[in-house]
């Protein structure tokens, strides 16, 4: 298969990396950011025929480091959506951000198939990405573990008999904080994850329920069900992934060792499954499982959620951008970790009265103003000190 990854030395890149250096497949492109020591020594690992850098400045290293390897270099924005027109069978979009949508967007054009992690991607863009796929005749498969373990709880199963979809969250880093330590979280506290290691920005949105609150939001767009089938469940030892309730009252339950290679993995072998160098989990070792309702207080992320799908339109784009800036303030220090919320409700607010959110139609211009403005709006909130 000719494979490419887009954001190969994040989290998930590396994971997708490992998996490839295990198998057999003609890589196409690789791309990254800063770290382009990285991006290179993947490169000449893989053998891979381009490597893109995001940014201009990291150009000339690049170049360096790839020197006499015959592996192609570039850079910026536009090199990205060209790597996503190099003809591929499978494409990774790891990227994190909203940066993630055009890259996944062109690679659909030229009919490969998607393995979505940029679940940022289905919140600003749903209607627009699922169009993309069905116009090329190109699949998109998640590789979040809740919706990877969703997709497999759903093979051989028909829609109409789904009930329910329950996605696990483990509840972050401050889980079981007092409410009245969470003002003052640093950073450094909020990036720990209990259960996962993942990039710093998607640890964060864990500690927040952000990251569980864009993934209700995928969970609607993915498999297209009411948002009122939609449930979270803290489940603090991250083994079950999502549960499917069936109208029957069955419960199809995915479990796995926290571990995106094997959410990733399915992507990759899909349809078949293939051996994949996972932990396998030894349930008499791990005793118990224990399950608790999200309390509302402590993740107001969840209710914005519900209210992001209640008023439709570009709102996930809103919501998404103005989430990225609260989050870039918290990482600067100019945010306390219970603003995020507040900044978020607020551009949602606003901009759902004043621009009318909800009645915009899901165009790749709408989401691209929506987010520009969404942006301008909670930097303005965060500058003036209104949060
Ligand atoms: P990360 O921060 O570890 O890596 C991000 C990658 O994208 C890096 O290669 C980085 O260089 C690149 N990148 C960052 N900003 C960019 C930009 N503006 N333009 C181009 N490239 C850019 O992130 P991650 O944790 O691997 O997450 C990647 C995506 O996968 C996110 O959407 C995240 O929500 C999703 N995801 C991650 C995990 C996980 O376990 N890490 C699990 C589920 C879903
Ligand atoms: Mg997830």
């Amino acid at each position: 298969m000719r494979v490419s990854v887009f954001g190969s030395t994040g989290s998930i890149g590396e994971s997708t990396f490992d998996l490839l250096s295990r198998a057999n497949h003609d890589v196409v492109a690789l791309t990254g950011g800063a770290n382009v020591a990285r991006l290179a020594q993947q490169a000449i690992a893989l053998n891979a025929q381009l490597a893109v850098t995001a940014y201009d400045h990291c150009l000339p290293d690049l170049r360096a480091a790839l020197s006499g390897t015959g592996i192609e270099a570039a850079a910026g924005t536009q090199a990205l959506i060209e790597a996503a027109e190099r003809p591929a069978d499978w494409v990774m979009s790891a990227i994190v951000g909203a940066a993630g949508l055009a890259p996944g967007f062109r690679a659909l054009a030229q009919g490969a198939t998607l393995a979505l992690a940029n679940k940022e991607s289905l919140v600003t863009a749903g209607p627009l990405l699922l169009a993309q796929a069905a116009k090329y005749n190109a699949r998109i498969l998640p590789v979040d573990s809740e919706h990877s373990a969703v997709f497999q709880a759903l093979v051989g199963e028909d829609m109409a008999a789904v009930e329910r979809i329950v996605i696990t969250a483990s509840g972050g880093a401050f889980r079981d904080w007092p409410m009245s330590d969470l003002a003052h979280a640093t950073v450094a506290q909020a990036s720990s994850h209990p259960n996962w290691d993942m990039g710093q920005r998607i640890t964060i949105d864990s500690a927040s329920m952000f990251n569980k609150a864009l993934e209700v939001i995928e969970t609607r767009e993915f498999f297209q069900v009411d948002p009122k089938m939609i449930e979270v469940l803290v489940h603090p030892e991250s083994m079950i992934h999502a549960l499917v309730g069936f109208q029957d009252g069955a419960l199809m339950a995915h479990l796995g060792a926290p571990d995106m290679r094997h959410a990733i993995g399915y992507a990759l072998n899909w349809p078949q499954r293939a051996p994949l160098p996972v932990e396998r989990l030894d349930l008499v070792k791990l005793g118990q499982l224990t399950f608790q309702a999200p309390d509302p207080g402590r993740y107001p992320a969840l209710r914005l959620a519900y209210e992001v799908m209640e008023i439709g339109g570009t709102a996930g784009a809103a919501f998404n951008a103005a989430k990225e800036i609260a989050l870039d303030g918290f990482i600067a220090g100019d945010v306390g970790f219970l603003q995020m919320a507040g900044v978020v409700e607020t551009v949602l607010t606003e901009m759902s009265g004043r621009q009318g959110l909800g009645n915009a139609a899901v165009t790749l211009d709408n989401v691209t103003q929506t987010d520009t403005e969404a942006r301008a709006l909670a930097r303005a909130l965060i500058s003036t000190g209104r949060i």
